[in-house]
């Protein structure tokens, strides 16, 4: 008997259960670039050459380490360009009678290969993905207890059965999070450590070459390109975040400034995401850290939420409750995103900041993509489906199962609040606390109507306005009610008219 073994573009790791089974000699591990994935949606050419270039070298890799490896390139003529026609091409050519694969990350892709063995005539094994430390199973089973889901008290579990910064039974410090240490606004003059940036080596010039021909009409711009495509690399970046960024990560965890994309963040959403780096050994260096006396405990204990706790929680979301779940709608929002979310031209600062760096980096980081460009949409009411789209594409982290939870869930409440106990909806003050973008700004954060204020103040109640019979129940919103209650007719009509106004002419393509 003899296997054929498909590793994807993001089980980039020899954690994967695949290698207890192939044996060297007979199996075959195979590895394409296949258009129908790079084009299903018009990925960010950075991801894409990202993607391809951490592929190649991680085959290269096995091939040294003595392993049979048939890597088939996007542009190699035989390339049948979808996952199942490689594969048949493969066990039809070298006469194999099993098929290996690690469960993949996307529910459409393991329904897809749940029919493969009928297909195929042959057996296909689909083993578990070890890389997360809650099963899907798990997350349903905790989930089924439940009336709402809340991460926090997914965390807390996470951090007792997985013994993380804990004190016996009790979290380290007395407390289960540091989030109220965690709101800091950068300061005047902070100066953020570059990132660690690779150049790219002849796999990824000859990967970037191949971009730029087959895919010049995606989103993004490949060059400069220095994302890490190895797991040694990887690592070096895990490295340089303990060491140079996490003490400050806490502080300025929800901070922003005017052209500095990459803040105290880890940037390692990529790796994690692709298998080159394991979840398990991000949250131990950051706890080692901790205990070294390295990084304060604010800052470590946010680092680790992100991973053991959101992430976590994030993707047991997706599994429980898809396939339904894409299609949520909860708010009927309709409109369809302005041509500005591809080009970074509008007047609004934050907005123009958060893309351009967007089109650049296919990185921003988590504040700029919830409280910025997430706040936005979910004030316009523009449609899940488009929205869903366009995340999925900027982000070389992005990948359906942590994408669609933290769009429809997380900033449009489109699933009705699965998780969210309320909408993230902020106006401009929020930015303006949190970042120096209103300083650079055509619109005026400090003013609440007229065409020269900020649009983020007026959409913000005239969401709430539109969405009355919907949260004024909600008793963390009854705040904002009582305020609304206390506005004039006046001032109401103001806020329709003003983001009537707006909304026009964003529809109508003028530069807003
Ligand atoms: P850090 O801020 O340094 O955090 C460390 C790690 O924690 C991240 O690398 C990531 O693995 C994890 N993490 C933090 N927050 C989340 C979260 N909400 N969900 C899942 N993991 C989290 N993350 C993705 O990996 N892929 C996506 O497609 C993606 N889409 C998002 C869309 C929206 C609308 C929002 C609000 C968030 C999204 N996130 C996504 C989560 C988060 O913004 C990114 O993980 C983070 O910005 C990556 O940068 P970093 O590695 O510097 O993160
Ligand atoms: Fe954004 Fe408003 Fe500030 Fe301009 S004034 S940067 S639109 S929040």
């Amino acid at each position: 008997m003899s296997n054929l073994a498909l590793i994807c573009a993001d089980q980039l790791t020899r954690s994967l259960p695949i290698f207890e089974k192939i044996d060297k000699e007979g199996d075959i591990i195979l590895m394409c670039e296949v258009k129908d994935e790079a084009t299903r949606i018009k990925h960010h050419k950075k991801k894409i050459a990202f993607l391809f270039s951490a592929m190649r070298h991680f085959a290269a890799e096995l091939e040294r380490d003595g392993y049979r490896v048939c890597y088939t390139k996007l542009d190699d003529e035989n390339n049948r360009h979808s996952f199942f026609e490689e594969v048949e091409r493969h066990i039809n050519k070298h006469q194999l009678d099993t098929v290996i694969v690690t469960e993949p990350s996307e529910y459409d892709v393991l329904e897809n290969m749940r029919g493969w063995s009928d297909k195929l005539e042959c057996t296909v094994e689909i083993l578990d993905d070890p890389r997360f430390l809650c099963r899907k199973e798990e997350f349903a089973e905790w989930a089924q207890e439940r009336k709402n889901l809340r991460m926090e008290f997914f965390y807390r579990e996470m951090r007792k059965r997985y013994k993380i910064l804990m004190d016996g039974d009790a979290p380290q410090g007395g407390d289960w999070n540091y989030d109220s240490q965690n709101r800091k606004p950068p300061k005047d003059g902070l100066k953020v450590p570059e990132p660690k940036h690779y150049a790219p080596d002849d796999i990824t010039k000859e990967v970037m070459e191949l971009v730029a021909e087959h895919f010049s009409e995606h989103f993004g711009d490949l060059e400069p390109f220095y994302f890490a495509v190895t797991r040694r690399q990887a690592l070096e970046i895990l490295k340089d975040f303990i060491e140079n960024r996490l003490p400050d990560f806490g502080d300025y965890q929800d901070a922003m400034m005017q052209d500095e994309p990459w803040m105290y963040h880890s940037h390692i959403s990529f790796y994690l995401n692709c298998g080159l780096l394991d979840p398990k050994e991000c949250i131990a260096r950051a706890e080692e850290a901790y205990h070294d006396g390295s990084a304060p405990l604010n800052a470590v204990e946010g680092f680790i939420r992100q991973i053991l706790g959101w992430r976590e929680f994030i993707r047991g979301v997706y599994w429980l409750k898809m396939p339904e779940y894409r299609d949520a709608n909860a708010l009927n929002a309709r409109r369809s995103l302005p041509d500005f979310f591809w080009t970074g031209e509008t007047k609004m600062n934050c907005l123009r900041q958060c893309i351009t760096e967007t089109k650049k980096n296919a990185y921003a980081h988590h504040i700029q993509r919830l409280m910025v460009t997430g706040n936005f949409t979910l004030l316009t009411g523009m449609h899940p489906d488009e929205v869903n789209e366009w995340y999925w594409i900027v982000y070389a982290d992005a990948f359906e199962w942590v994408e669609l939870p933290n769009v429809s869930g997380m900033i449009l409440f489109a699933d009705d609040g699965v998780f969210a106990s309320k909408p993230y909806a902020a106006g401009g003050a929020y930015i303006n606390r949190m970042s120096n973008y209103c300083k650079n700004c055509s619109y005026s954060v400090t003013k609440k109507n007229g065409d020269k204020a900020c649009p983020f103040n007026y959409l913000y109640w005239n969401f709430l306005l539109e969405h009355e019979d919907k949260f004024r129940k909600n008793p963390r919103m009854a705040m904002v009610y009582r305020s609304k209650d206390k506005m004039g007719e006046e001032k109401i009509e103001a806020i329709k008219a003003d983001s009537r106004r707006f909304l026009n002419q964003m529809e109508n393509g003028e530069c807003v």
